[in-house]
């Protein structure tokens, strides 16, 4: 049956995730919470997870929040942490630390002492001009990073940990905990788990929609919808023929080598501090993360192997801490890139198997929901089969991952060559050889301080990280010119050193308010003792 607008209708009854890694169990998870459809989750009982995967994004609230789960239970049951902040240390090759903060609830940018107009923000220009790391000034997330404390006071009671007014923030979670929590939900709400391998998968001759995929063991599962959530093998998409596009000429990286690190034991357990943050130091052939959960570190040394060998990198992690060889670790490999169409036909490819820019800034889940809680938004029973929907769709996620993209590219434009690694990112910085997307936003805000104006925020700010992040990451990486934010004050000063005097005053006091709310906050060990 045709529709008014030439998309043919097909019921959709039955929809069949294939893979139950994140990106399985949370569409499994949201279909049922969502939809009136039948949901099946098919899982290789042979193929594992990619096991890593730990940080998160404040998005991830919209997860909790669509299928009804408590934000503390979550916590607790994924064994996690609060995460406040990316901390980024050594990618200037100089010891430098900087840290990406989510935004707090302070918001110290829209006092009216700074807040002069749309466009011109006192606090944004003094520390441009004076050099001062703005995400020192614009939140109290890097300062309670620096001494591992969260952002809940000391007389907080339990219940209030759902409470998301003290600012936004992300979590920490085990991986493996997260799939057996929504797995054990999904099955209590009624998805049908199917434990079997899928070796093929068969299509209608006329339309060229999938009808059913084979497992090993000779069943066959039939379904009216398909999501591809199985990870890089791209089991179900590959076989629509989508075009790739790669971004490794921009992100080199396609190795890592992923690991635990236990908290000493023979430390005190209560006493010793629980980072909240990521990390992500750079190394010489790419980068490390570590992600501090309830009772271990998940890390991993992301790198290029056309700079570094996998043996020299294990060399480089061996030296940095002996102990962590001895951890048992595993190599995952991947090209930074993504489908240009994640929805083909009745298949919809959800987290790895769609793309994978890299784990810089912890995206990839943020992106697989927003892939979810958009095909949720938009499929029906009937469903119409309107190439502008698809499109619609596949634009709207194309736009929102190639934003992240040039985010994560972002922080690369470092001047360090001091290895083979560091030099090839240096001849991209130098040439400004990235998209022009992100050329744009590294052009304009070497001549324009931005402010909270539409106009002008609109230039460097991205769809997903807003403008502060952008300030964050370039000012540490020597993007910002200060000569443009000193020329911001002669609008209202006569002197630059006139008003670096005045605005200093209320800057001072902020800093002494930042102090005295770090005094008054919990240690991050301290909150989760509590929940
Ligand atoms: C090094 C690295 C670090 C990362 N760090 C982060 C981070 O900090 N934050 C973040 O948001 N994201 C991160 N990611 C991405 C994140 O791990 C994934 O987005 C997330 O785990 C979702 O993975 P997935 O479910 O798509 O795939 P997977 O976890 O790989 O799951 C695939 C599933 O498909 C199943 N499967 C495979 N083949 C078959 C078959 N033939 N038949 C049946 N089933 C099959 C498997 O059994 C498995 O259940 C990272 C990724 C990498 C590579």
């Amino acid at each position: 049956m045709r529709n008014r607008t030439g998309g043919e209708q097909v019921p959709i009854r039955k929809v069949v995730v294939v893979g139950g890694g994140t990106a399985g169990w949370m569409c499994a998870n949201v279909l049922l919470a969502r939809s009136r459809f039948d949901v099946v989750l098919i899982e290789s009982p042979r193929v594992s997870k990619v096991g890593v995967g730990e940080a998160l994004t404040p998005f991830f609230f919209a997860f909790l929040n669509t299928v009804g789960y408590d934000p503390v239970a979550f916590i607790k049951a994924v064994r996690g942490s609060v995460k406040l902040a990316v901390r980024f240390e050594n990618w200037l090759g100089n010891g430098d630390v900087y840290y990406h903060p989510f935004q707090d609830g302070g918001d110290y940018i829209g006092k009216p002492e700074f807040r002069v107009s749309p466009g011109y923000n006192r606090l944004v220009s003094y520390a441009l001009a004076k050099n001062v790391p703005l995400h020192n000034l614009a939140t109290s997330y890097s300062l309670l990073c620096e001494y591992g404390k969260v952002p809940w006071p000391r007389n907080f009671q339990k219940d209030e940990a759902q409470y998301h007014g003290y600012g936004s923030y992300a979590y920490h979670m085990d991986t493996h905990a997260f799939s057996e929590t929504f797995r054990a939900r999904a099955l209590k709400n009624g998805v049908d788990h199917v434990q079997g391998h899928v070796v093929s998968v068969n299509k209608a001759a006329d339309s060229g929609r999938i009808r059913s995929v084979s497992l090993e063991d000779g069943r066959k599962v039939e379904g009216d919808f398909f999501v591809d959530c199985s990870g890089f093998r791209r089991l179900l998409i590959s076989t629509m023929s989508p075009e790739w596009t790669s971004y490794s000429p921009w992100l080199p990286v396609n190795r890592a080598i992923a690991f635990s690190i236990p908290y000493s034991e023979t430390r005190d357990r209560r006493s010793s501090a629980i980072p909240p943050y990521t990390l992500a130091r750079a190394l010489r052939g790419g980068w490390l993360w570590k992600i501090p959960l309830r009772e271990r570190f998940g890390a991993g040394y992301v790198f290029a192997d056309d700079f570094i060998s996998e043996d020299d990198a294990r060399r480089e992690l061996e030296a940095i801490n002996p102990e962590w060889s001895r951890q048992p670790s595993h190599t995952i490999r991947f090209e930074a890139g993504a489908l240009r169409n994640t929805w083909i036909g009745n298949c919809v490819a959800v987290g790895l198997s769609s793309g994978f820019i890299e784990p810089l800034e912890s995206t990839s889940i943020q992106i697989a929901l927003t892939q979810i809680l958009g095909v949720v938004d938009v499929l029906r029973n009937p469903f119409s089969y309107n190439p502008r929907v698809l499109d619609a769709y596949n634009r709207a996620i194309e736009a929102e991952t190639e934003d992240i993209r040039d985010f994560i590219i972002l922080h690369y434009a470092t001047p360090r060559g001091d290895t083979p690694f560091w030099e090839h990112i240096r001849n991209n910085y130098r040439g400004l050889d990235y998209p022009e997307s992100l050329r744009d936003k590294i052009e304009t805000a070497w001549h324009r301080t931005c402010g909270h104006n539409r106009v002008q925020s609109e230039q460097i700010r991205g769809r997903v990280f807003g403008e502060l992040s952008h300030l964050y990451v370039m000012q540490a990486l020597g993007l910002l010119n200060p000569e443009t934010a000193r020329a911001d004050f002669l609008q209202e000063f006569d002197s630059v050193e006139r008003a670096l005097a005045t605005v200093g005053r209320p800057v001072r006091r902020l800093q002494t308010h930042l102090l005295q709310f770090r005094r008054e906050c919990l240690s991050h060990r301290e909150f989760l003792d509590m929940l």
